[in-house]
């Protein structure tokens, strides 16, 4: 009896990301019940193969029912097809549509930063907040932004690109064509910048994150000055003391706009907030507009990791099911 019933509410949950795919069959509380994971092939077609197979191969074990995918690009409002991925070969496809066609099930498509703040919102940090940013900080920044308790997609379905506002005018020169972008100031790829500008500027005497990159200019990466920071290096504690400042700033223009009452930093960077979230948050405070005589939003981690996506997947595809029927 208990597999009869439970069979029937299961859904597959697909976070696409640029290096690796990740599929799991999750139950209607966001629990995880089988997972399989690969790497991101390059080419449509065998990137869809690839997807049927995990699908295929999940079936096989368990009674699922719709297939929810969560992916890094731009799609339509209505989301079924893909508009542009930077990461991913697809351009203008049906993704959703075509694969549901192959495979001959439902098939749901979402962002992968809304996929993930779905699963906060339902299973995570975010389920007590009103109006919540989930703000993923890690080789870039991905941001989700629910208000009133809903996923806010913007008029033309296009997720809130927060990583890519411009901080810094003729700034630092990013991925998307512009320069200056948040994310270029306030992720791993950026600690790793000011840490090389740091070193640069022989501010810091005695750092051994300076004689390790003397020794091998490329040893440098974001994990390696956060291990540097947690041992008190120097130039990686200065690195995370600059993008506490970027990230305190860059929250104060966002509060400024849409006053959110909670903030959940996820993504590897946001991971590991002790090294920053404190000095982070006395930033907010001072940046906002009105600074002290205001209710601020509470900043907290993740509860879900980076399982947030393909959960949030899953509850997509089991949201479009009961909306469909
Ligand atoms: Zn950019």
């Amino acid at each position: 009896m208990m597999t009869a019933s439970r069979g029937t509410d299961l859904t597959v949950g697909i976070d696409i990301g640029g290096t690796s795919v990740r599929a799991c069959v999750v139950d209607p509380a966001g629990h995880m019940l089988d997972t399989l994971r690969t790497a991101t092939p390059s080419t449509a077609g065998a990137l869809e193969h690839c997807l049927d197979r995990l699908v295929g191969e999940l079936r096989d074990r368990w009674a699922v029912r719709a297939v929810g995918l969560a992916i890094a690009g731009f799609l339509t409002p209505d989301r079924r097809t893909v508009r542009f991925a930077p990461h991913l070969p697809w351009l203008e496809a049906d993704v959703a549509a075509d694969m549901s066609e192959r495979i001959g099930m439902p098939v749901f498509a979402e962002h992968d930063a809304n996929a993930a703040a779905v699963a906060e919102l339902h299973f995570g940090a975010a389920a007590r907040g009103h109006n919540t940013l989930v703000l993923a900080i890690g080789t870039g920044i991905g941001a989700g932004l629910i208000l009133g308790g809903e996923i806010y997609r913007g008029s033309f379905g296009v997720a809130p690109e927060l990583g890519h506002l411009t901080v810094v005018p003729d700034g630092r020169p990013c991925g998307c064509g512009k320069r200056g972008c948040w994310e270029r100031y306030c992720s791993g790829t950026a600690l790793v910048d000011t840490a090389v500008e740091i070193l640069a500027s022989q501010e810091f005497g005695r750092s051994v994150l300076a004689a390790e990159s003397d020794a091998d200019p490329g040893s440098l990466t974001g994990r390696r000055v956060a291990a540097a920071a947690a041992d008190g290096d120097p130039v990686a504690v200065a690195a995370y003391a600059d993008l506490a400042r970027w990230l305190g700033l860059g929250l104060g223009m966002i509060a400024d706009v849409f006053d959110p009452d909670l903030i959940v930093l996820a993504g590897g960077v946001g991971a590991a907030s002790g090294l920053f979230l404190d000095e982070a948050r006395d930033h907010y405070a001072a940046s906002v507009t009105g600074a002290g005589h205001r209710q601020l939003a509470r900043i907290r981690g993740t509860q879900l990791g980076e399982s947030a996506g393909v959960i949030g997947a899953a509850q997509v595809a089991r949201e479009g099911l009961s909306a469909s029927q």
